[in-house]
């Protein structure tokens, strides 16, 4: 009889900065495999780096997975069966791991200093030889080990690594080897008992029972050493997936040269969460179908290993805006008023009715920050033509009669709206004979200052009738009479 295991992913991010959009990526990809499995998502916090992890950083990088929409089974914050979830809770844990493996003969101390471990490896490239632990305290006398503690130096424990090959199999990358002797005997803990990242990971994604390791193609040389110690301590392996690197339009490495990193720099930019998962997911994998935009339903449905492509994927920020526009689009415009509101800054939106605005603003703009930009025009006082274009049309001939029979054409309406405008725009056809952009364009910039913007009769209708008025008298004042 054979019993499924439960599904079971994590992520694993350590607390020393922003929730970066690569691992961001990362946490996309645990959470679609759990959820794709009917399993559970677990987020393990790594912070044993006590210099450089902070609770702030994983405050921020909580709350970041939780706006994404990421929910996890098991956490720091709301606990589990297999907690401590954060690694500085769970050091007791480790020391009895290492114990196992001491009385296995696994491990011995080592009590070279970084900068003899630095000179030592130097040689080793200047001769040509792998950098590897050159096996210094591998069978250290009793003698010297006593003469080391005299002087003062503290161990650092040491895996043993025998020679062979340690093979595993990659769901993307397929079967994968590395001989020891590139690796060398590793540290499980330095001397103050810290454990190092291989061992207090594979001690944990164990005791939590993960029965997949999904994370960044960065971390593949550090899986035969965590295969090693998945042996050395009886257990079997979990599944391993290593996911491509991203990259810049450049096609290097992503990084704060090219622009935003961090997740909260896209919630501020105005990104929807739910467009940031649908394009991190499409990075490296693809739907049978070929649609782009799929919503976190179909993504969990159709997620698929075999569909994970092995090469790096390219983070290209124009397809980000479209989606994100698409995205935009689809909202309620109740709702997509309410998301727009916050851009506003402190002061709130300009006027009672921002709601007209931002209605008109769903099909125009691709970021949530672009809003009050664009609603600038409804809430000016005057008008400044943008640009040289802007000012170019003004001074038109067209310019002058559109504005002249535009002010005739509304003195006497008494309502407004967006119909009334077009059929204002109808009779100034009529009367001057101009037509087409010829009519548009002087119309546009004299309302707005300028040259592209949302649907002009909507525009009209918001601004109103009197301000209409007064903007096109203004532009004609401007321009002068002759
Ligand atoms: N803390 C590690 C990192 O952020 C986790 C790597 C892993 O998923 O094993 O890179």
């Amino acid at each position: 009889m054979t019993t499924e295991k439960k599904v079971r992913t994590r992520f694993a991010p350590s607390p020393t900065g922003h929730l970066h959009i690569g691992n961001a990526r990362t946490a996309v990809m645990n959470w679609i495999v759990a959820r794709h499995h009917g399993g559970e998502f677990i987020l393990r916090v790594e912070d044993t780096d006590r210099e450089r992890s902070t609770r702030e950083s994983e405050e921020s990088i909580l709350r970041d997975l939780a706006w994404l929409g990421l929910k996890w089974d098991e956490g720091p914050d709301r606990g589990g069966p297999h907690g401590p979830y954060r690694q500085s809770e769970r050091l007791d844990l480790y020391r009895d791991r290492m114990s196992d493996l001491a009385r296995s003969g696994r491990v011995y101390p080592c009590y070279c200093a970084p900068d003899e471990l630095e000179a030592r490896r130097q040689e080793r490239l200047a001769r040509g030889e792998s950098p590897a632990y050159d096996g210094h305290c591998r069978e250290l006398a009793d003698a010297k080990r006593r003469a080391y503690e005299s002087e003062g130096r503290v161990p650092a424990m040491r895996f043993r690594v025998e020679p062979g090959e340690t093979r595993f199999h990659d769901l993307i990358k397929g079967p994968i080897g590395f001989a020891n002797e590139t690796i060398g005997d590793f540290v499980l803990s330095r001397g103050d008992g810290m454990p190092m990242y291989n061992f207090a990971c594979v001690a944990d994604d164990h005791d939590m029972e993960i029965t997949h390791v999904i994370r960044g193609n960065d971390h593949v040389s550090n899986t035969p050493r965590q295969v090693l110690l998945y042996l050395a301590l009886g257990w079997t392996p979990p599944a391993f997936a290593h996911i491509p690197m991203i990259l810049g339009g450049d096609r290097e490495r992503l990084s704060k040269r090219h622009g935003a990193t961090s997740v909260d720099q896209y919630r501020a930019a105005g990104y929807l969460p739910e467009a940031l998962v649908n394009f991190l997911s499409l990075l490296s994998w693809s739907s049978e179908s070929g649609d782009e935009i799929l919503g976190m339903e179909r993504l969990v449905r159709e997620f698929d290993f075999g569909r994970v492509s092995e090469s790096p994927a390219v983070f290209n920020t124009e397809k980000l805006d479209w989606m994100n526009g698409q995205y935009l689009r689809a909202l309620d415009p109740g709702r997509f008023c309410e998301l727009a509101l916050p851009f506003f800054g402190a002061a709130g939106a300009p006027a009672a009715d921002i709601r007209k605005v931002t209605d008109l603003l769903q099909s125009a703009v691709d970021r949530l920050s672009q809003v009050p930009e664009k609603a600038a025009v409804f809430f000016a006082e005057t008008v400044v033509p943008e640009n040289a274009e802007a000012e170019a049309i003004l001074r038109s001939p067209e310019a002058r009669r559109i504005g002249e029979a535009f002010l005739g054409q509304t003195a006497p309406l008494v309502s407004w709206n967006s119909e009334l405008f077009l059929a204002v725009m109808k009779e100034i056809q009529k009367g001057t004979g101009i037509k087409g952009k010829n009519l548009w364009m002087p119309i546009r910039v004299m309302l707005t200052g300028q040259v592209h913007g949302p649907e002009l009769p909507k525009t009209a209708e918001i601004l109103g009738r009197e301000k209409c008025r007064r903007f096109v008298r203004e532009s004609l004042e401007r321009s002068g009479d002759g």
